[in-house]
């Protein structure tokens, strides 16, 4: 399963909120089997949202778009997810239903559109806020707060999963320049996918089967200068 993550926030793009949910939901996918293909992070406006959701959704098996959700004016996401489908946003009984169940809210104590999702969408509770979040055909609209988003994604998780890789490390204490003959041989040797990552150190990250990652990952420790881990 190949998915991109699309985060909205005018506050991400200038900086102001550094972008967390990409990072969680990238890990969380990762560690499904699931192939994260694009993050993307764009300015909280319908155009922008419809037109990148609408390419996303031809491309991969499953959008996922954070932030955005509720009713103050910068909230536009459910709007542009509406409008890449070609349809318009409507209130939901169900919302307001569960609104009313766990949370003892009338639909008059709730700011006009709180309960708005695209026509025809799956409403998703928000174990821990208001606006509720939807899924409409391969799309996941969940909220920017980290806290609702973590709590809504949980609820759908089973519904993204792939082939879990085997990940081993060498952690070589060598400049990275002088490693990448030895890369370039175990590339050739071993039917693995290599990552190769700087620091301090260089850390090479090998992926693939876990027999095959491992024994790339033992042929590549008898060949560089491993970092002295203090164990
Ligand atoms: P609500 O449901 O409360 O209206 P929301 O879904 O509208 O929330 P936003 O208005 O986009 O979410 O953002 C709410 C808060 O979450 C803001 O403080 C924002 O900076 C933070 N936030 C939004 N997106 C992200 C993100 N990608 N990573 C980390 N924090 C984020
Ligand atoms: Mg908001």
């Amino acid at each position: 399963m190949r998915v991109a993550i699309v985060t909205v926030g005018d506050e991400l793009l200038a900086g102001d909120t550094v972008n967390t949910n990409a990072a969680w939901l990238g890990e969380r996918l990762t560690e499904r089997g699931v192939g994260v293909e694009r993050v993307v992070t764009l300015p909280d406006r319908v155009g922008d949202i419809a037109r990148v959701v609408n390419e996303y959704r031809a491309e991969y098996d499953a959008v996922l778009v954070t932030g955005g959700l509720g009713p103050t004016h910068d909230d536009l996401t459910m709007d542009g997810v509406a409008a890449a489908f070609g349809r318009e946003v409507v209130e939901s009984e169900e919302a307001l239903e569960w609104l009313a169940e766990a949370g003892g809210y009338t639909a008059d104590d709730l700011a006009e559109g709180t309960a708005d999702i695209p026509r025809g969408a799956r409403m998703l509770k928000n174990p821990e806020g208001v606006a509720p979040g939807c899924v409409i055909g391969s799309v996941y609209v969940l909220p920017g707060v980290p806290a609702e988003m973590k709590a809504m994604f949980e609820t759908v998780a089973e519904e993204f999963s792939g082939e879990v890789e085997h990940v081993a490390s060498v952690v070589a204490d060598e400049p990275e320049s002088a490693l990448i003959d030895r890369i370039d041989e175990l590339r050739d040797r071993f039917d693995v996918t290599v990552g190769s990552y700087p620091g301090d150190s260089v850390r090479v990250k090998i992926q693939g089967g876990e027999a095959e990652a491992e024994a790339a990952a033992a042929w590549l420790r008898e060949r560089v200068d491993l970092k002295e881990t203090g164990e």
